[in-house]
């Protein structure tokens, strides 16, 4: 449960209540009267060969000027980051390899703009508190939210506790970067991640590795399957079913493993720009691929919808899990 005190509840109750979202492309603000702000993220996605310490100094300076005096923020970052201490990893798609040390954001923050409260979060924990705060049942023991964006990563809240264990690092469910299950041609499988590894789950099932796989896949013009690939899954092109079911596997297999593992995971959401962009076509397929009986082992694979949330565009919104958070929602644990 909460540990915040009635001081706090009261101080924050005469505070504007300000939620950010840092991602790789936009930094969005999302003020009291509800209108959210978009502009192009301080990031080395959008300016390639820049140097991070000045888009860490650029960011720090632009929200110094946005959030309004006295403010309560409560800020949802797309980096693997300890939410206790506010202290951000790293991101590649922020960053690129750098800065070489963890970023204390929450500190650089408060410097800057000591009269403001700041509550800093990683983005698919906010995600999780949304997806929560809007899917969850009184019922359900655990649930996990799967992004599956420019990256792919998931987190697990244990709702009898209304936690989110953590490791000592503040870290949990970085699926993105283990090994992807795939029964794809070995070309698949030998592509290179953005960390560097090759085969990763990340490399043949986020965003960006679309135009990888298809091109590995032997799909004519890669290049273009951005745009085309919805409509020829609805042609029912063969070359696009098989490409769908190379990108959505190593998720499929993920699910099986949750479930296989865990008992207790009564709901498990699926979200991302990526896997919400492919909508009906990804989530039957996923479906489909969850609910194959290949062994004793597989139990309610009849029903996987149940249990199974493929979200729609907009119904996770990682500002408003941010605020959740940041009000004791769930509380991030180390453990
Ligand atoms: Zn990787």
């Amino acid at each position: 449960m909460s540990t915040r005190t009635v001081t706090q509840d009261r101080e924050d109750q005469v505070r504007t209540q300000v939620a950010v979202d840092l991602g790789g492309t936009w930094l969005r603000i999302r003020t009291g009267s509800g209108e959210t702000i978009r502009l192009p993220a301080p990031s080395i996605l959008n300016r390639p060969g820049e140097d991070p310490a000045a888009l860490l100094e650029q960011l720090i300076e632009t929200l110094a000027d946005m959030v309004p005096a006295d403010a309560r923020a409560a800020m949802s970052c797309g980096a693997a980051m300890d939410e206790e201490r506010g202290v951000l990893h790293g991101s590649g798609p922020l960053w690129g390899g750098g800065p070489d040390r963890p970023v204390p954001l929450r500190a650089l923050l408060t410097a800057r703009r000591p009269d403001v409260s700041w509550h800093l979060f990683n983005d698919v924990t906010a995600g999780l508190a949304s997806f929560v705060e809007r899917f969850a049942r009184p019922h359900h023991r655990r649930a996990v939210y799967l992004t599956v964006s420019s990256g792919i990563a998931l987190r697990t809240a244990d709702l009898t506790e209304h936690c989110v264990p953590v490791d000592a690092h503040g870290m949990q469910g970085e699926v993105g970067h283990l090994p992807a299950v795939s029964s794809a041609p070995a070309a698949v499988r030998a592509l290179t991640c953005p960390c560097g590894g090759t085969g990763h789950v990340a490399a043949l099932a986020a965003g960006p590795a679309l135009p990888h796989v298809a091109a590995a896949l032997g799909i004519e013009r890669p290049e273009d399957i951005r745009d085309t690939l919805t409509a020829r899954l609805r042609t029912g092109d063969p070359a696009a079913l098989r490409l769908l079911t190379t990108v959505v596997e190593p998720v499929a297999e993920i699910v099986r493993m949750l479930r296989c593992l865990d008992p207790r995971i009564d709901l498990i959401g699926i979200g991302g720009g990526y896997a919400e962009g492919l909508g009906e076509s990804y989530r039957a397929e996923l479906v489909r691929q969850v609910s194959e009986v290949r062994s004793y082992a597989d139990r309610d694979t009849d029903r996987p919808g149940e249990s199974l949330r493929l979200c729609r565009p907009g119904e996770v919104d990682p500002l408003a899990g941010a605020v959740a958070l940041s009000h004791g929602a769930l509380t991030v644990t180390k453990h």
